[in-house]
């Protein structure tokens, strides 16, 4: 109906916009079976994970051609190994996770995983092989037990309690008076941020795809939850090539790589040790959190 009235390229920016508030628009899109933004292209092959190294390439992107975000932003992630971005809000963090996620193209450079270009393969194929944690997590309007299978429907009861285990959330879905059918999302029992962060973590878990994306996942959580899922993502972590966009500079400090982020820019890059001795950005965001945690 909206095509009648408006012209494509404003529907473009709805879209946009649309996307921008709905983090998990993979589940979205599959809901509302809305045709995407982004198109398969007519050869697109279907991704191969081999080792799940991930390429950016001078990288430039903006939402809009007037208003440039990313600009020529390069770094790899090797098999396995965990990348953690930082920097200021607004800095251009949480695009990166969404072109990685392929809800936009890039406009100059590329992007490859394991050496194909994400813009020649399958969507499907692509986020088959993504398991992402947004800043903000939608849930289903179902029972608890769906929103978490929906990681993995072919996941048995007890794969679902051990991710539920490993995220903190088992506890609590147990202390619920109908427990895994209690009804959840914005027409059942609305969960706390933190509550539907372990959600999406678990999520995740459940999953078990080769590349894990957290992005500021547990930014809702109290410390002692957090200190205590950090601890599982970890874990998880561990078996998978993850890039972790954090909010507490404290969450990241083994990271094999940190990546700074400024204005889109990539201004400082290595372990915490080396960034903390460059005396720069890294350094001074540091210092600004230790002050904040010691209030
Ligand atoms: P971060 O995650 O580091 O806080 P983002 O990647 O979310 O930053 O945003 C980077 C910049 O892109 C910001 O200036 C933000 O306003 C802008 N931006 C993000 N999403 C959209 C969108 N859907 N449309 C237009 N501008 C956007
Ligand atoms: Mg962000």
């Amino acid at each position: 109906l909206l095509q009648l009235f408006l012209p494509l390229g404003t529907l473009g920016i709805v879209y946009r916009q649309v996307k921008y508030t709905l983090a998990d628009m993979d589940m979205v899109f599959r809901l509302l079976e809305t045709p995407q933004e982004v198109k398969d292209s007519a050869t697109a092959s279907e991704l191969q994970v081999t080792r799940g190294e991930i390429r950016f390439e001078a990288v430039d992107f903006g939402y809009q051609p007037e208003r440039p975000i990313l600009h020529g932003v390069s770094f790899s992630v090797p098999s396995g190994a965990k990348l953690a971005v930082v920097g200021h809000s607004g800095a251009g963090k949480s695009t990166l996770s969404r072109l990685l996620f392929r809800f936009y193209d890039v406009t100059g450079g590329r992007i490859l995983i394991d050496g194909q270009d994400i813009a020649q393969v399958s969507q499907a194929s692509l986020r088959r092989a993504i398991g992402i944690v947004p800043q903000d997590t939608v849930l289903f309007n179902d029972s608890i037990r769906y929103n978490l299978q929906y990681g993995n429907p072919q996941a048995s009861q007890v794969d679902i309690e051990r991710a539920a285990k490993m995220a903190h959330i088992f506890d609590f879905i147990e202390s619920l008076p109908e427990g895994w059918e209690t009804m959840v999302g914005e027409r059942g029992l609305k969960l706390s941020g933190g509550e539907k962060q372990r959600v999406a973590i678990a999520r995740a878990i459940l999953k078990q795809p080769p590349i894990l994306i957290f992005d500021e996942a547990t930014s809702s959580l109290d410390s002692a939850t957090e200190q205590a899922i950090q601890h599982t993502l970890h874990e998880v972590a561990g078996h998978y090539t993850t890039l972790m966009i954090a909010h507490r500079l404290s969450t990241i400090v083994d990271a094999d790589q940190i990546l700074v982020l400024d204005q889109g820019r990539v201004v400082e890059q290595g372990n915490h040790a080396t960034l903390l001795a460059l005396q720069g950005l890294y350094a001074r965001m540091w210092e600004l959190q230790l002050h904040d945690d010691s209030r």
